[in-house]
């Protein structure tokens, strides 16, 4: 194990309905939703329901169902948004940039007339949430 896990980290709390998100998927395995301080509109996280810290500490099974719902989601951000490309990031560790301790994947549109905003830092008003989550959730209906 590379880190103890703390089970009151903010995706925890969010994956128990202690704290509210702005959610686009959810199976058994997976939940995605937007992400609070988006680095770029539609900007979306998928969040494994398996409690690990970093990816090192992931089941092979919780591996694998993290990357089918981070490609099912890209798929429709990027019908939803028509950005010029997708990055899709992963960071382990606080070195790396990772600030909750709960491994999950970034999808982040990029768009060749704008710069990314800033990682972690000017909160997003709830209505432009809802409402990129809306169309990234009539895409998901439609793939
Ligand atoms: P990382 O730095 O890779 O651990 O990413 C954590 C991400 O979670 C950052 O991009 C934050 O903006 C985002 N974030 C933090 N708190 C919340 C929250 N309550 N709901 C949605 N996203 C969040």
């Amino acid at each position: 194990m590379s880190n103890a896990y703390d089970p009151n980290n903010i995706f925890a709390r969010i994956l128990r309905g202690e704290l509210p998100c702005t959610k686009v998927y959810e199976d058994d395995d997976t939940i995605a939703f937007m992400d609070i301080m988006p680095q770029s509109d539609g900007h979306t996280l998928v969040v494994t329901k398996e409690p690990a810290a970093e990816i090192f500490d992931l089941s092979e099974a919780a591996a694998g169902a993290a990357i089918r719902t981070t490609q099912r989601v890209a798929r429709a951000v990027r019908a939803a948004f028509s950005p010029d490309g997708i990055s899709i990031g992963q960071f382990n560790g606080a070195a790396a940039g990772q600030t909750v301790p709960h491994v999950h994947f970034h999808i982040v549109p990029r768009y060749a007339d704008r710069a990314l905003r800033g990682h972690g830092t000017d909160i997003q008003d709830p209505a432009v949430l809802a409402e990129h989550a809306g169309r990234i959730i009539a895409a998901l209906r439609e793939a």
